[in-house]
């Protein structure tokens, strides 16, 4: 197994894509963390999943919009587990609106939970990374953040932040030996997407290149190989997995 006990920290990681990448690291020997900001309940069948595959998981409720949320549970999972060696800066939401009749709260709340809160994960575990002179961090990027979307503006500008953030982490942490790394999903099937009406659906799948939206795991899979040895020279990188839409 490529990931044995290392110990891996996924934002939102209760449901969608974030929990698809908890299994997929789990089925490779890593120790499961999930932060969301649902409660333990909500969060239990989760961790029951992944305690019956035989893993070790454990929830922490969090807001990733909320530094000192974040210190408190970054400080408590370096307690209990030693520390964390792979971050998974998943946790998202959409506001979609044209600008003409965006509310100024549904751009900011977007930019602080997408952007703001990948920022602070970074910053709450930037120490411990930089003192273990290793680790992963990997967040949730999208193609909108690469082409821009009519109707998303807060949520592409957030992705797109999260590309330069990428970026510039990569080049700090870069000669400690940690990789900083971004995956851009095109059309997933998820909660998120599930919104959609089936037109819009059907007019979305027409337009991917390999002509079907992606599934979870499929963007787990990417994310599982930059957490691993495999990956060890790829930094600072934002990997594309949209079936070619945004090619
Ligand atoms: P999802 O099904 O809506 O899941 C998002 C998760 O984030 C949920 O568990 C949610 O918790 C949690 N969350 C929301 N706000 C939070 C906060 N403030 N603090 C902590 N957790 C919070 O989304 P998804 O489709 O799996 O997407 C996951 C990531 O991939 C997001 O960053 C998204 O932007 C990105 N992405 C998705 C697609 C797609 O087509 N689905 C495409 C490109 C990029 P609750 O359950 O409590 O709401």
């Amino acid at each position: 197994m490529k990931l044995e006990g290392k110990v891996a920290l996924v934002t939102g990681g209760s449901r969608g894509i974030g929990f698809a990448t908890c299994k997929k690291l789990a089925s490779e020997g890593a120790v499961i963390i999930i932060t969301d900001i649902c409660d333990e309940e909500k969060a239990a069948p989760a961790i029951k999943e992944l305690q019956d595959m035989g893993a070790t998981a454990k929830f922490y409720r969090s807001d990733v919009s909320d530094m000192a949320s974040v210190t408190e549970t970054v400080e408590a999972i370096i307690q209990e587990f030693g520390g964390i060696d792979i971050l998974v800066n998943n946790a998202g939401i959409t506001r979609d609106m044209l600008v003409l009749k965006m509310e100024d709260s549904d751009f900011s709340s977007v930019i602080d939970i997408n952007l703001k809160g990948t920022y602070n994960m970074i910053k709450a575990t930037y120490k411990q990374f930089m003192k273990r002179r290793s680790g992963r961090i990997i967040s949730l990027a999208s193609v909108v953040g690469l082409t821009g979307n009519a109707g998303q503006a807060n949520y592409s500008a957030s992705k797109a932040g999260i590309i330069g953030l990428t970026k510039s982490v990569a080049k700090e942490l870069g000669a400690r030996g940690v990789t900083v790394n971004a995956v851009a999903p095109g059309y997933i099937a998820t909660e998120m997407t599930e919104v959609l009406s089936d037109k819009v659906k059907k007019s979305i799948d027409a337009t991917i290149p390999m002509k079907r939206r992606g599934t979870p795991e499929d963007v787990a899979n990417v994310i599982c190989f930059l957490a691993s040895d495999d990956a060890s020279y790829v930094t600072g990188e934002v990997i594309r997995i949209d079936g070619g839409l945004a090619m």
